[in-house]
């Protein structure tokens, strides 16, 4: 319609989809193929290396398109998705037929039936197995925020509500996909995506719960505070806006409280690589060193127990107890692993029939699943000393028997994913089924007689009888037999000629291939409405089925980590009521790994901090061990509280309430900061944070600056947690001079990692001493890194002369001892304020002469200054 610029009827549909579907990409069905134009299509060609076309014209100019093929459409969604993108998908919702019947020449109807992004995945195509998905939304609602979470995958859900200092910590643990905040919350992070307000309001959220959960009350799921329903609210808002309507598989929500868990904030988990390593991805990471699980399930409840070790004794205890149970039985160990290898994935499966995306497949699953978690139930309910936790899981593995019979007599063994071409019903099931099914089979016996009777009739050995979907069935010979079937009176009619062959029907072949195809047709109805029933039954067992799922993933997780603490040695860590951390012969699992591959040997070192001795400094030179000790101290005690053995002889700890974690400077520049400026910014949040239970390392504070600023920042920073957070700390500096320390903080104790010269070469001991390190061994570690020896022998020379310099001035920290300490320096600051505002606040300013208060101005300001 060039020269004509009103737009067509399909652009006038086109576009009114494309305004529903906002700022996600729109998958527009035309016959086989998702269309995607202008924008839309220029992104997704970029994005999937796929050819831009254009076609027809839109205010005058080509619309820009490209195209995906339906049946390949998850793959592609898979990269869209992974590259950031949503894609909202439109479907014809009516047929041809439908629409010719309409009037004329309607255009087919076509609506949005459900938007793909990231947290609203279901597909085992576009999800990582071993990852939960998470979808998450925050509700602010006076000073807290309501947290609701759901991996709509396994349909777990849970509900927590947050201050703001603890927000991001929360945020951080569940690593979510997707993360929804209303309309003009402060500050969203850049990927939130925003929803209108009123879809986070409490009441209506409150409503939403009891309706989706067809409760009276919402005390089944416990206090459900005001802000958790706002979050709830806005969580299953999104998802009904996701489906269309369809709403996903969600479990009743898990209430939980802040204080459950050890608080760990995003810093501190990249950090300590936890889940991901600091290069990116899995690998280097301590859950990849510890994750021997052998479901998807397992793996994921390990990545989660990973991101949120507990804080009750007697909940770690049970976990450590059911992992030392299976420690200590290889055998038992092993069976279990073995039944585990056979398990289909339940619970995803499970997610998608309800999520209306079930296939035969997925029943299938669902059926082998469980029948292997009986024969589990079975086998481990006649072993000996079961732990606790053990016995409670048990049952959940069982009391699916009459479902599993039902879904064996029904499905055939290994059912396809595609209901297209039936087939999936077992034989057998259903006799009128069979009956139709046989005659299908009867009818292509028959026209495999036909067309023996054909070739001997027209004496040509080459004839067949072939079928394809355009044509159905249909005769056919070498061309250069053609005409002799063309000639009038063979009782054959001429359909179709090829480059080497001609094609014809038969009144006879007609008949039965008419007969074939009803009789298909009606047996593809009726294993339709077989899946139908199925589907029902998983249906209505689904929270049964989830617990099971469930069970079967502890298990997994706990036979892994007995594993894992088997491979290596690991000792199971025991619990006080004294915030301690007593720890001999701990290692650092993911360095020594990486060691272990090269041939060499990790050193293990004690680590034993008291309410006495609370504050280690961790002196000695670069590259000596100091941030290695620190981190595996760190993760020893996430490890010990998520419930697992730990990488040393004997760990003895009080209950962590926050691990904080600031070691090496990661360079953030990335993000626009500089890397002082990062380090400044988590140290201000650790002294803000840290509580008498929390436990810090810190790394080279004031590593980023220069030598004074470095050394006084590290100093006040070290002076502040012994005095004010009174947290156990491990502090590791190359700054010699903070050793001066232990003279006036009486919880801090000295420590550094061992060096030696030997015949001038520089050896590193990996090896934690007590005292103060004798020397910084700065150039010797310079030397071993290949700096050329006349720069080393120079960097000697002038070091000299500093050295010489130092004694004379008595040092860099020269004086700083005489300091008053950093508790009566701050009392005095707050002292000075004190007497200011004792001073205006007895002020009567109408009896005040001008002359007065001008006099009053001058001793204000004369009391501000003192010092
Ligand atoms: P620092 O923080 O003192 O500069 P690191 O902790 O980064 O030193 O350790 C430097 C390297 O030394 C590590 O990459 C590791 O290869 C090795 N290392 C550290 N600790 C040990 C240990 N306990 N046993 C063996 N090798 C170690």
């Amino acid at each position: 319609m060039a020269g004509d610029n009103t737009p067509t009827p399909m652009m006038v549909q086109y576009l009114g989809l494309k305004a529903k579907a906002g700022d996600c990409l729109l998958f527009y069905r035309m016959g086989d193929f998702f269309e995607l134009f202008f924008d839309d299509a220029r992104a997704a060609a970029a994005t999937l290396d796929i050819a831009l076309t254009s076609r027809g014209e839109h205010d005058g100019k080509p619309i820009p398109m490209c195209g995906v093929p339906v049946h390949a459409a998850e793959a592609y969604l898979a990269r869209l998705i992974k590259a950031g993108h949503r894609v909202a998908i439109a479907e014809q919702t009516e047929s041809p037929e439908q629409a010719k019947a309409r009037g004329g020449k309607t255009l087919v109807a076509r609506d949005i039936v459900r938007f793909v992004t990231a947290g609203t995945l279901t597909e085992d195509s576009l999800l990582d197995s071993w990852a939960s998905n998470m979808l998450v939304a925050v509700a602010p609602v006076g000073v807290f925020f309501g947290v609701a979470a759901a991996d709509i995958s396994t349909g777990y859900f849970e509900l927590v509500t947050v201050t703001a200092g603890s927000l991001e910590a929360e945020l951080a643990r569940l690593a979510a996909s997707e993360l929804v905040v209303p309309d003009g919350f402060a500050q969203p992070p850049a990927d939130a995506i925003i929803r209108p307000r009123a879809d986070f309001d409490s009441i209506v959220g409150g409503d939403l719960l009891r309706r989706h959960f067809a409760l009276a009350t919402l005390d089944a799921v416990g206090a459900v505070t005001r802000a958790e329903q706002a979050a709830a609210g806005g969580l299953i808002a999104y998802l009904a806006h996701a489906g269309q309507g369809k709403m996903p598989f969600l479990k009743l929500p898990v209430r939980r409280e802040v204080h459950e868990h050890l608080l760990i904030d995003q810093a501190t988990r990249d950090s300590l690589e936890i889940n991901s390593a600091s290069k990116g991805g899995r690998t280097g990471s301590l859950l990849a060193e510890v994750d021997r699980t052998i479901t998807g399930a397992g793996a994921r409840q390990l990545a989660s127990d990973l991101a949120a070790p507990l804080m009750d004794k007697a909940k770690i205890d049970a976990r450590l107890s059911l992992v030392q149970w299976f420690h200590d039985a290889p055998l038992t160990r092993d069976a279990v692993r073995t039944a585990l290898r056979q398990l289909p994935e339940i619970a995803r499966a499970l997610g998608r029939v309800v999520a209306g995306r079930g296939s035969p497949r997925d029943l299938g699953q669902i059926r082998d699943g469980l029948d292997a978690a009986r024969v589990l139930r079975e086998r481990l309910g006649v072993m000996e000393s079961r732990p606790e936790l053990l016995d409670m899981l048990l049952p959940a593995l069982d009391g699916h028997g009459h479902m599993v019979d039902h879904l064996a007599r029904a499905l055939v063994e290994s059912p396809p994913t595609d209901t297209a071409q039936g087939g999936y019903i077992a034989e057998g099931y259903d006799a009128a089924l069979d009956v139709l099914r046989s005659a299908g089979r009867d009818g292509r016996q028959a026209i495999a007689q036909m067309e023996a009777r054909y070739r001997d009739a027209t004496g040509i050995a080459a004839l067949k009888i072939r079928h394809n979907a355009v044509l159905g069935y249909f005769v056919e010979v070498p061309a250069k037999h053609g005409d002799a079937l063309m000639a009038p009176g063979t009782g054959f009619t001429h359909r179709q000629t090829m480059a080497g062959a001609v094609r014809f029907n038969s009144p006879e072949l007609h008949e039965e291939a008419v007969r074939i195809t009803q009789a298909g047709g009606h047996a593809l109805a009726a294993e339709a409405a077989h899946l139908e029933e199925l589907i029902a039954l998983v249906l209505s067992r689904r929270d049964a089925i989830a617990a099971s799922a469930e069970a079967l993933a502890r298990i997994d997780v706990s036979a892994a980590l007995a594993e894992r603490a088997a491979e290596s040695n690991w000792s199971r860590p025991s619990f006080v009521a004294h915030p301690c951390l007593e720890i001999e012969g701990g290692r650092h699992p993911v360095v020594e790994s990486a060691l272990a591959k090269s041939g060499d040997r990790f050193i293990a070192n004690d680590c034993k901090l008291s309410p006495e001795k609370r504050l280690w400094l961790v002196s000695g030179p670069n590259m000596g061990g100091k941030s290695t000790f620190l981190r595996q101290n760190a993760l020893i005690v996430l490890l010990a509280q998520a419930g697992s053995y730990v990488p040393a002889t004997s760990a003895k700890l009080g209950l962590v309430d926050r691990l904080f974690s600031r070691v090496g400077a990661s360079d953030n520049l990335a993000r626009g900061r500089s890397t002082f400026m990062v380090e400044m910014v988590e140290t201000a949040a650790i002294l803000a944070q840290a509580t008498e239970q929390s436990f810090v390392i810190l790394d080279e504070v004031g590593r980023g600056t220069s030598t004074y600023d470095g050394l006084a920042i590290a100093w006040a920073v070290v002076e502040g947690i012994h005095e004010t957070n009174r947290c156990r700390c491990l502090f590791a500096t190359h700054y010699h001079e903070l050793t001066r320390l232990s003279e006036s903080l009486d919880a801090l104790s000295l420590h550094h990692v061992r060096a030696k010269e030997y015949k001038g070469d520089l050896v590193l001991l990996h090896e934690l001493a007590d005292g103060p390190a004798d020397r910084s061994y700065g150039i010797a570690v310079a030397k071993v890194a290949g700096l050329p020896p006349q720069v080393v022998a120079r960097a000697s020379s002038v070091l000299a002369k500093l050295e010489k310099g130092r004694a004379e001035t008595g040092g860099l920290a020269a004086g700083l001892g005489d300091l008053p300490l950093f508790s009566a320096a701050m009392d005095a600051a707050e002292a000075k304020v004190d007497a200011l505002r004792d001073k205006l606040s007895g002020l009567d300013i109408d009896a005040l002469s001008p002359r007065a208060a001008l006099d009053l101005l001058y001793e204000l300001k004369r009391t501000a200054g003192e010092s």
